[in-house]
């Protein structure tokens, strides 16, 4: 306890309300045997939001087992998970990747140490080639000196992380906890802020994961690989979500950022329209950033997700 406390973690824990639902069946129909399948167990929801990146991990459980969506990028943060981890289950553990960026995945390495049976998956086979590619690609930029053990391995590098061999492809679109709490997933997206994106809806505790189609409070990735059109597509998807999730109002759970409501959706889709006008127009980079802080003025982040967003828009005027 004292662990979950003292981490820089935000921690937080939601339990679905079955009460309601059991004593309404109760009052109706007393003398009806529970025939029925057993309703899943209840779900404990925390978030570690790591320094590093804004980014977010979330921690399903049952008590039983438990899921966890993304794995943050530093070793510091993928022990805290573990930490976390370990306050609620000691039943298995499942690590869902929901796409190729390593703010995402580089984490893996430390759940890896702290936990050798936890199941790290994707939910279709791009996402794995997505991380592969980025984690190579990274390791050829120099960008993983520092981590060498997230380095793919490879004859030369025996030491570097097997993602071939730990990230397993889904083969239905849906992680079950131990149980019987269900997260459904959805991988229908186009090239947006990744190439691929998975999003997770646990319809028990009416919450949406959205992965990086979502960020709350906190600059949204435009940088290397994300084009105009891509932008644009972005833009799309979230008019998409906000329309399909408006009935259900979910609370929203985004990659980056704190949990918020549906409403994250038109206001990432104002941000990306503003971030594209904005470094058309903008005579250089220091003048593009310097008119997003002044209009995004508590958004986080600016020195990275930012200044990288500005430098890559601009290029593709
Ligand atoms: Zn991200």
């Amino acid at each position: 306890m004292s662990a979950l406390r003292s981490s820089a973690a935000v921690s937080f824990a939601l339990v679905a309300s079955t009460a309601a639902l059991v004593a309404c069946g109760g009052a109706k129909s007393p003398a009806t045997p529970a025939t029925p399948a057993t309703p899943a167990r209840p779900v404990t929801l925390d978030r570690h939001a790591a320094e590093e990146s804004n980014v977010n991990a979330y921690v399903l459980s049952d008590g039983q087992g438990a899921i966890v969506i993304d794995a943050t990028r530093t070793p510091k943060d993928g022990a805290a998970i573990a930490a976390l981890l370990a306050q609620r289950t000691a039943g298995p553990v499942t690590v869902l990747i929901t796409h190729g960026h390593p703010d995402h995945f580089l984490g893996l390495g430390a759940l890896r140490a702290a936990l050798p049976q936890a199941r790290f998956v994707v939910a279709r086979p791009e996402i794995k080639a997505d991380a592969i590619g980025m984690a190579t690609w990274m390791a050829s930029q120099g960008w993983l000196d520092a981590l060498p053990a997230m380095k793919p391995r490879t004859d030369q590098h025996a030491a570097g992380f097997d993602y071939e061999r730990e990230l397993e492809v889904l083969t239905e679109p849906r992680l079950t906890l131990p149980g019987g709490a269900v997260l459904e997933l959805t991988t229908s997206y186009p090239a947006t802020e990744a190439e691929h994106m998975t999003t997770a809806y646990s319809p028990q505790l009416n919450a949406l994961f959205t992965g990086d189609l979502a960020y709350q409070d906190v600059h949204l990735w435009l940088g290397v690989g994300v084009t105009r059109d891509a932008a644009r597509a972005w833009q799309a998807t979230l008019d998409q979500l906000a329309a399909a999730w408006a009935a259900k109002q979910p609370i929203v759970y985004p990659g980056h950022g704190a949990p918020t409501d549906a409403s994250v959706f038109a206001a990432d889709r104002a941000y990306i329209e503003e971030v594209l006008a904005i470094t058309a127009a903008a005579s250089s980079d220091e003048d593009a950033m310097a008119k997003m802080i002044a209009r995004y003025p508590g958004h986080a982040n600016r020195d990275f997700l930012l200044k990288m967003s500005v430098a890559n828009l601009r290029t593709q005027k």
